[in-house]
């Protein structure tokens, strides 16, 4: 374990409630990767935070001695974002608290560390929604804020940026602000908000985030729709989108994924004959509009191609779908003996093209690639599987496929990641496409918000 600066170790713990900066060989392997475990490293010192001024205070003398840090929330990311390799590690976990419901400008203060699950049971059981909807509902809200996850509802709903309406953080400078505001319309300046949301960790720490809430609709009904192949599925969406139904959700699989889900979860969705799936939701306050939106999409669904039409109406069936659907990340894992991801979001248009691209490689290389995604909003989620191929094999595999597939990618007018972030796995790809210029500002960012690089160096970008 490098040395640490042992005035800097000694003001820490001073900070710090006792017991919760933990050194060395005190701090679990559980800190050392994130979901996905492709970057394993341990920090030199862990500080687990109790409150938003341990949080200044840790960030104020890592910036006075020039300690990296990196912060975490529940360590579910898939790109090393929230790996720390020496330095010190922030977990924010343990700070789960609402601050403040208000519900008559609809929005709710919340510590950093509560988790999806939690924000949602607390306003649901309020009659009130917050619709993003990404699958690990074990992720904090600020993991999601720093890497603006997307989610299930975002074709109707939008992305986690949609719904910040103000942050409070702590810069890596070591300045405590409070960014945006509690108003439906902002032309105040720069959105600095904005910057922060999506930037991995890298510009500030979120203290606290106040989220927009919306009513919470009473009519859910899911719609699954199997087809004979993959691209007429596909091919099914911008004509939805074009037309008057405004689906809440429109996910995309294919057999082969769904029977690894089944085999995972021990149990049968209701029908897994089709070689693909369209599942689509529909939301909203009553009966009869939400019944007009599936009618008329279970029809135009038929007549570009759909083998039949399930409806999904009760709320037992509907989990047993989408809990099927929300296993398709860890059946593939479970069935895979390692694997790399590609997060990639290509022009909705586009997503078929993709699709059939992903199997000519899969054919052209001979490595797995199953895939699911979120076809409404064009983003695809593509497992690259190690199955038994011996290491040096399947790394050569894999960066061909690699780099076959963001190549491609690019040629649609894509971006390397639409949901889980650049972090360190998709870093080298991401400063491949991004203009040399663009960088450049985003390094002129960084250092306006941190100014001696102490906040998550080496992700993103050099
Ligand atoms: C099974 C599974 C399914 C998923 N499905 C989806 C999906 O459908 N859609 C989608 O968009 N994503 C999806 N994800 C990714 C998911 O959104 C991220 O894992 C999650 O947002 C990370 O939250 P976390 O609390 O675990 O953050 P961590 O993994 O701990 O950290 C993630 C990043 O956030 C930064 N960070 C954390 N807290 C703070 C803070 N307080 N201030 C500043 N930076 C901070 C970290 O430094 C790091 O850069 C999925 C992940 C899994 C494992």
């Amino acid at each position: 374990v490098p040395e640490l600066n042992p005035e800097f170790s000694a003001e820490l713990k001073k900070a710090i409630t006792e017991g919760k900066a933990l050194f060395g060989d005190q701090i679990s392997e559980d800190y050392a990767h994130d979901e996905l475990a492709l970057a394993m490293a341990f920090p030199d010192v862990l500080v687990i935070a109790a409150c938003a001024d341990e949080i200044v205070d840790t960030v104020r003398l890592c910036n006075k001695y020039r300690v990296p840090l990196v912060v975490r929330g529940s360590g579910t990311g898939l790109c090393g974002a929230a790996v720390a390799s020496g330095g010190l590690l922030l977990d924010l976990s343990g700070m789960n608290r609402v601050l403040e419901l208000d519900e008559d400008n609809l929005c709710i203060r919340v510590e950093p560390g509560i988790m999806l699950m939690e924000l949602t049971e607390y306003v649901e059981s309020r009659g009130l929604f917050y619709p993003p909807d990404p699958g690990e509902k074990t992720a904090t809200i600020a993991g999601n804020i720093s890497t603006n996850a997307g989610g299930m509802r975002a074709v109707k709903y939008g992305v986690t940026r949609d719904y910040v309406r103000e942050l409070e953080v702590v810069t890596g400078s070591g300045d405590r602000l409070t960014l945006g505001g509690r108003v439906a319309k902002n032309s105040s300046g720069y959105s600095l908000k904005d910057l922060i949301v999506g930037s991995e960790g890298t510009l500030a720490v979120i203290l606290s985030a106040t989220l927009k809430l919306l009513p919470l609709p009473t009519v859910i009904v899911s719609l699954l729709l199997p087809y004979d192949d993959i691209q007429s599925a596909i091919e099914t969406v911008p004509k939805l989108m074009r037309s008057k139904c405004a689906p809440t959700a429109v996910e995309f699989f294919e057999r082969s994924t769904l029977l690894y889900a089944e085999d995972y979860l021990g149990k049968k969705f209701p029908d897994s004959k089709s070689a693909a799936y369209l599942l689509l939701t529909f939301d909203g306050q009553s009966e009869s509009e939400v019944e007009r939106e599936y009618t008329e999409a279970a029809e135009l669904c038929i007549d570009a191609g759909a083998l039949d039409a399930f409806i999904i109406a009760t709320e037992e069936r509907r989990d047993a779908v989408w809990s099927a659907r929300g296993a398709f990340l860890e059946a593939i894992k479970a069935s895979a003996g390692g694997m790399d991801e590609c997060d990639v979001v290509v022009p909705r248009a586009k997503v078929a093209d993709f699709i059939v691209f992903s199997h000519e490689i899969e054919r052209k290389l001979g490595i797995r690639l199953s895939s699911f995604g979120h076809a409404g909003d064009g983003n695809l989620h593509i497992y690259l599987c190690r199955d038994k191929m011996p290491d040096t094999e399947y790394r050569e595999k894999l960066a061909e496929a690699f780099r076959l597939l963001y190549e491609k990618a690019r040629e649609l007018r894509g971006k390397v990641s639409g949901e889980h972030g650049i972090g360190l796995a998709k870093k080298d790809w991401f400063m491949l496409q991004e203009p040399a210029v663009s960088v450049g500002i985003m390094r002129s960012i960084k250092s306006a918000f941190d100014k001696n690089y102490i906040l998550n160096p080496g992700k993103i970008f050099d």
